[in-house]
């Protein structure tokens, strides 16, 4: 039996990894960046704890858990991906600004005026005041 042969068997059934299993671990690699500048030893207890957990997810046999988990994360990935794609929407747009109504809090896409204006909400009909600086 070759060595390549072992580790198949000893793998099989076993989860492996996904897209949460890199995801901990450049976050060990990224807190361990830090932890060279901060130097406090609690974060290094946190690299191992992200290593540990990645590892034994890799590991562990039961796929069902390990698979819910990694769909969470990707939620989770894909709702920040998502806000940091319209904060940097929002930001290129220069013939806009973006207020959100102080009754619904639904987000308003107002022309870029200079000055005080007054701004009536298309969802709930709510009339407020709206101050843009430049
Ligand atoms: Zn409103």
């Amino acid at each position: 039996m070759n060595f390549r042969y072992k580790i198949m068997q000893f793998m099989s059934g076993r989860y492996g990894v996904d897209r949460l299993f890199y995801v901990l671990l450049y976050s060990a690699a990224a807190v361990a960046l830090v932890n060279c500048f901060v130097r406090i030893g609690v974060i290094q207890f946190v690299v191992y704890a992200l290593v540990i957990v990645a590892f034994w997810r890799f590991f562990s046999r039961n796929i069902e858990a390990r698979t819910k988990e990694n769909n969470i994360a990707i939620g989770w990935i894909y709702k920040i991906k998502n806000k940091i794609r319209i904060h940097n929407e929002r930001k290129a747009d220069t013939m806009h600004v973006y207020k959100k109504c102080p009754k619904c809090k639904a987000v308003l896409r107002l022309p870029r005026k200079k000055g005080t204006h007054s701004t009536i909400c298309p969802k709930c009909k709510n009339t407020f005041k709206v101050r843009i600086l430049k």
